[in-house]
């Protein structure tokens, strides 16, 4: 979708550390990190919000959380724990409007979230 962040950096328009990509999925690191590890994985194809997920999209979701899974393998935080998450709408924090899961690691975490 043109004027959108994240399809620019799916595209290559935009440049992006890309740790992790497939004809699906691209998973590249967040430029302003809130952990050691801070990967976002978002779906090449342009869905704006988890709440936009169609049913045609539900493999891709499940796709999306095993890309997750190998990635944090990958990048060591999977023993010491990680977190996942998507902010939906900007109640919950979302800033940009392609689906995107924080994939977040290498240190301890609290509960509940901020
Ligand atoms: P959210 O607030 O959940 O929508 O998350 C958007 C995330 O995108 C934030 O953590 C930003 O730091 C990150 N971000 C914004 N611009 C870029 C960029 N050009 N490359 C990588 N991450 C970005």
């Amino acid at each position: 979708m043109s004027g959108c962040l994240f399809c620019g950096i799916v595209r290559g328009d935009i440049k992006g550390d890309i740790v992790y990509q497939d004809e699906t999925i691209v998973a590249f690191r967040d430029i302003s990190p809130k952990a050691p590890v801070h990967i976002l994985i978002v779906p090449r194809k342009h869905i704006e919000t988890l709440a936009d997920v169609g049913e045609e999209d539900k493999g891709l979701v499940g796709e999306i959380c095993y890309v997750a899974s190998q990635v944090a393998k990958e990048q060591k935080i999977s023993q010491g724990g990680f977190r996942l998450v998507v902010n939906n709408g900007t109640g919950a924090g979302q800033s940009v409007y392609h689906l995107h899961f924080h994939l977040l690691g290498g240190r301890p975490f609290t509960w509940p979230p901020g």
